[in-house]
C-alpha cells in the first residue's frame, strides 16, 4: 500500500502570529525566512543560532526565547516547526504539539508531521504549491522546475495589476467583468506588463472598459540559428500566444512547429525562383495585421538586429503608433561558433571580432573595408558569404593576411545537418566548391581561432537520414 497520503492544501494567514521554531541552523533559517515573508513572528528555541538568525533577532524581527525546549513555550504559538538536528527532540516537540492540538512540522519527517510545506514557485502575489503527498519529492522538484520555466519571472506583476484595477472593473455586470478580464489576458496587456510598460497596460484596460476591441501588437522575435533549444523563454512564450506569424526561409520546421497551432502562418521568404516579398510589403503587412487587433509574430532567423532588417520593420510600426517588442536571438555567429568548437575570441589568438556581410551590392560589388578585415589577432565572421567566398579570401590575402591563415565555413549551423569545413584562406574556396552537400545558410569564420576546433569540437550531429 502506498504510504503517500492526500494532504488538505491550505494557505494560512500568519500575519502577526507567533510561530515556534526549534533549531537554529540553516534549515531553521530557511523556514524562518518564509515565515517572515508571511508576516509571522518567529520564536526560536536553540542552544546556538547562526549568524543570519542572530541578526534577525538583533533587528527585532525574530525572538530567541530559550536554549532548551519546554512545553510551556508552545503557549500562544499557532504553528510549530521542529528543525533541530536531534531526531529525538524533534519527535518530542511533535508529541507535545499534538497534545496541545497545534500543527507541527518536523523537517524531513512527514510521518510525525501534522503539516508539510509544499514545493513552491513564487511570483508574488502568486504562489504555486506542489506536493506529491510525500510519494516522490524528486518528482515534485522536477515539476517545480517546469513550472518555473513556464511562468515568466515578472508574472506576479500581472496579478498585482489586475488587483489594482479590480474596483474599476467591478462596476461592470458580472458576466461583462469576466469577459473583460478574459479579453485583457488574451490581449497584449500582460505582455506589456512583463515588458515593464504599465502605461500601455492601463491604456489597454481603459479602452476595454470603453468597449473597444483589444489593440494589436507586433513581436519581432529572433528564433536563433536553427536548434529549437536555443530559443529564449520569451521567444517561446510569444510564439505560443500569437494570432499570426510571418516567417522566412531561415526558420526551420522544428521551430515553426512550436508556434501556436491555430495561428495563421504567412511565409514571406524566398518564393520559388529567388523572388522575395519586398521588404516594404512585409513592413506594411505587419502594420495591417496589428491594426486588425492581432498579436503578430515576426519570426526571424538568428537575431533580428543582426543583418535582419529588423530595424526597418519596426521603424514603420513606430511611425504607425503600433506597440511592438523586440526579442533577441542567438545570432548565427554565436550559434555556429559554439556548435563548431570555434571560440570567437581567445586570449592568445583573437582580441576582437567583426561581423560583416558578404552580400554583393546590386551592381555586384563587394564593398568591404579590407584593411580593417585583413588583420591579425582578430576574428572575422562573414554572413551571406558563400557566393563571394573566393573573392573574399583573395582580397584578405591581398590585403596582408598570410595565405595559410585559418578559415572555416559552417553550413546549417546548430542543426542536425550542420557541416563544418575548415581550411585556410587558400584552400577553403576549393574545399567548399568540391562539396555538393552544403546547402542552406552558411557562415564563414576567418582567424586563428579556427585552429582551436581540433580540440574543442563537441557537436557531431547524426547524419540527417540516420
Ligand atoms: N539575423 C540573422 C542573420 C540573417 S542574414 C542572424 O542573426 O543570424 C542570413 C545569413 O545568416 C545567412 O546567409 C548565413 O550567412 C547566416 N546564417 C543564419 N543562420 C545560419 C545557420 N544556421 N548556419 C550558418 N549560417 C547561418
Amino acid at each position: 500500500m502506498s504510504s503517500a497520503k492526500f494532504y488538505y492544501p491550505l494557505f494560512t494567514d500568519l500575519n502577526g502570529l507567533p510561530v515556534l521554531i526549534v533549531g537554529g541552523g540553516e534549515i531553521a533559517a530557511r523556514k524562518i525566512r518564509l515565515l517572515l515573508d508571511a508576516g509571522a513572528v518567529p520564536r526560536i528555541v536553540a542552544r546556538e543560532i547562526n549568524e543570519e538568525l542572530q541578526s534577525l533577532v538583533d533587528e527585532g524581527r525574530a525572538e530567541h526565547i530559550g536554549s532548551a525546549f519546554s512545553e510551556s513555550q508552545l503557549a500562544q504559538c499557532r504553528l510549530v516547526i521542529a528543525a533541530s538536528d536531534d531526531a529525538v527532540l524533534n519527535q518530542h516537540v511533535a508529541e507535545c504539539s499534538e497534545r496541545e492540538r497545534l500543527f507541527c512540522n518536523v523537517v524531513d519527517d512527514a510521518q510525525v508531521s501534522r503539516f508539510i510545506t509544499p514545493s513552491m514557485v513564487m511570483r508574488p502575489p502568486i504562489t504555486v504549491a506542489i506536493s506529491t503527498g510525500g510519494a516522490a519529492p524528486v518528482l515534485a522538484r522536477r515539476l517545480r522546475e517546469r513550472i518555473e520555466t513556464l511562468l515568466p519571472a515578472a508574472y506576479g506583476r500581472v496579478a498585482a495589476f489586475m488587483e489594482r484595477h479590480r474596483e474599476r472593473v467591478k462596476q461592470l455586470p458580472v458576466d461583462a467583468r469576466r469577459q473583460l478580464w478574459e479579453d485583457f489576458l488574451d490581449g497584449t496587456g500582460p505582455e506589456r506588463l512583463l515588458a515593464g510598460d504599465e502605461v500601455a497596460a492601463v491604456f489597454e484596460i481603459e479602452s476595454l472598459l470603453k468597449g473597444a476591441k483589444p489593440s494589436g501588437e507586433v513581436y519581432l522575435v529572433g528564433a536563433g540559428p536553427g536548434d529549437p533549444d536555443l530559443l529564449t523563454f520569451r521567444a517561446l512564450r510569444l510564439m505560443q500566444q500569437c494570432d499570426v506569424v510571418l516567417y522566412d526561409a531561415l526558420i526551420s520546421p522544428e521551430i515553426l512547429n512550436l508556434v501556436r497551432r491555430d495561428a495563421e502562418r504567412v511565409y514571406v521568404g524566398k518564393r520559388r525562383a529567388k523572388h522575395t516579398l519586398p521588404q516594404e510589403e512585409i513592413n506594411s503587412e505587419l502594420v495591417r495585421y496589428a491594426q486588425q487587433g492581432k498579436r503578430v509574430l515576426r519570426l526571424k532567423g538568428g537575431d533580428p538586429f543582426i543583418f535582419g532588417r529588423g530595424g526597418e520593420e519596426i521603424d514603420e510600426l513606430a511611425a504607425a503608433g503600433i506597440n511592438f517588442q523586440v526579442v533577441p536571438g542567438v545570432t548565427a555567429a554565436n550559434g555556429c561558433a559554439a556548435y563548431s568548437g570555434i571560440p570567437l575570441t581567445h586570449r592568445d589568438y583573437s582580441q576582437s571580432c567583426i561581423f560583416v556581410t558578404g552580400h554583393r551590392s546590386k551592381d555586384g560589388v563587394l564593398d568591404l573595408h579590407w584593411d580593417a578585415l585583413a588583420r591579425p589577432s582578430q576574428t572575422v565572421v562573414i554572413y551571406m558569404g558563400r557566393t563571394a567566398l573566393p573573392e573574399l579570401c583573395t582580397q584578405m590575402i591581398a590585403h596582408g593576411l598570410p595565405s595559410d591563415w585559418p578559415a572555416a565555413m559552417i553550413g546549417q549551423g546548430t542543426t542536425r545537418s550542420q557541416q563544418v569545413i575548415a581550411g585556410t584562406l587558400t584552400s577553403l574556396p576549393e574545399l567548399v566548391a568540391n562539396r555538393d552537400d552544403i546547402d542552406g545558410a552558411s557562415l564563414v569564420i576567418v582567424g586563428e581561432v579556427v585552429k582551436l576546433r581540433d580540440r574543442l569540437k563537441w557537436f557531431s550531429p547524426p547524419a540527417p537520414d540516420a
